[in-house]
C-alpha cells in the first residue's frame, strides 16, 4: 500500500494546566498559558507516521485550523515526522466562535483538494471534548468512518481492519478506502520529537490557506454561547466509623 494520510492536529491548552474561567465569563483564560498539541491528535499523527515506517503510507500531511499560534503545533507535527503541513489561518475572533462542524467542513474541503486515502483525527479535543469532528467529516464526504480506533491494520489492498473501543468491549470492523479514522488512547504511545528532527522541521514547508481560498462558510448562528462558569465546588465529605453510622447518616439526609 502507498497511501496518503491527512492528520488533523489541534492546538489546545496543555493537559497539565489548571484551566481558569475569565472574570467576564466569556471563556477561559488563554493568554500566557502553555498550549500543546491535543493528546489524541498526537496519537493520530503517531499512527500515520508508524504506517509510513511500515510502508503502508507514503505521505503524511498535518493540518491545523486556527490562529497563527497553530504554526507551533504544525512545527511539532513536522518534527515528529509529518512530511508536510497546512495551516488554515483563522482570526482569533472567528476561531472563538467556531464549532466542530466548521472544522469538519474545512478538513473535508482540504481532503477534496489533497485527495488522501485516510483522514486521521483524535477521538476528541480535550478543550471542547466534542468528539464530533471525525463523524462530521465522514458525513460531509460520505466516506466510511472507524471511530475510537485502538488498532489499525491493512485488510487487502483497498481496506483497513480497525479495532474499535466501544462501551461493551472491542469491535473489529473493515473499512474501504478512503476513510476517516479517529484515534483512541490505546492506539499507540506517541514519540517525542528529537532535537535534530526539531531542527530539520524548521526547513519543512507549511502551506497557508485562508477561509476564502477554501470557500468555506463559517457562519454560525445556531449555537450561541451565553457564559462560561467554573463547576460548583464540591463540599467536603465526612467520615463515618461504622456501617450503622453510615446508614443513620443516609437516613438523616433522606437518601434512604
Ligand atoms: P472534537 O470533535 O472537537 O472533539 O475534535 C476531534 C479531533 O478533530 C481533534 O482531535 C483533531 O484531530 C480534529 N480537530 C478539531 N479541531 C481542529 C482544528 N482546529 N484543527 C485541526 N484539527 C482539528
Amino acid at each position: 500500500m502507498s497511501l496518503k494520510a491527512l492528520v488533523g492536529v489541534k492546538r489546545v491548552i496543555d493537559y497539565a494546566v489548571k484551566v481558569r474561567v475569565k472574570a467576564d465569563k466569556t471563556g477561559v483564560v488563554t493568554d500566557g498559558i502553555k498550549h500543546s498539541m491535543n493528546p489524541f491528535c498526537e496519537i493520530a499523527l503517531e499512527e500515520a507516521i508508524r504506517m509510513k515506517e511500515k510502508n503502508l503510507v507514503k505521505d503524511v500531511i498535518a493540518v491545523s485550523c486556527g490562529p497563527t499560534q497553530c504554526l507551533e503545533t504544525l512545527r511539532t507535527a513536522l518534527a515528529m515526522g509529518a512530511d508536510r503541513a497546512i495551516h488554515v489561518e483563522i482570526s482569533q475572533d472567528i476561531y472563538n466562535k467556531m464549532q466542530p462542524l466548521h472544522v469538519a467542513k474545512l478538513l473535508a474541503k482540504i481532503a477534496q483538494i489533497e485527495k488522501p486515502d485516510i483522514i486521521l483525527v483524535g477521538k476528541q479535543a480535550i478543550d471542547d471534548d466534542a468528539n464530533q469532528t471525525a463523524q462530521m467529516i465522514a458525513g460531509l464526504l460520505d466516506w466510511p468512518q472507524a471511530t475510537f480506533a485502538s488498532k489499525i491494520e491493512p485488510d487487502g489492498d483497498k481496506r483497513l481492519k480497525v479495532k474499535r473501543e466501544v462501551d461493551s468491549g472491542l469491535e473489529n470492523i473493515s473499512v474501504s478506502l478512503p476513510c476517516v479514522i479517529s484515534a483512541d488512547l490505546r492506539l499507540n504511545e506517541p514519540r517525542y520529537a528529537t532535537l535534530p528532527n526539531i531542527m530539520k522541521a524548521k526547513k519543512k514547508n507549511i502551506d497557508k490557506k485562508t477561509l476564502s481560498d477554501l470557500g468555506v462558510d463559517l457562519k454560525c448562528d445556531t449555537i450561541v454561547m451565553n457564559k462560561v462558569e467554573e463547576p460548583p465546588t464540591r463540599k467536603a465529605g465526612i467520615k463515618v466509623e461504622t456501617v450503622q453510622d453510615l446508614v443513620a447518616k443516609l437516613k438523616e439526609i433522606g437518601r434512604i
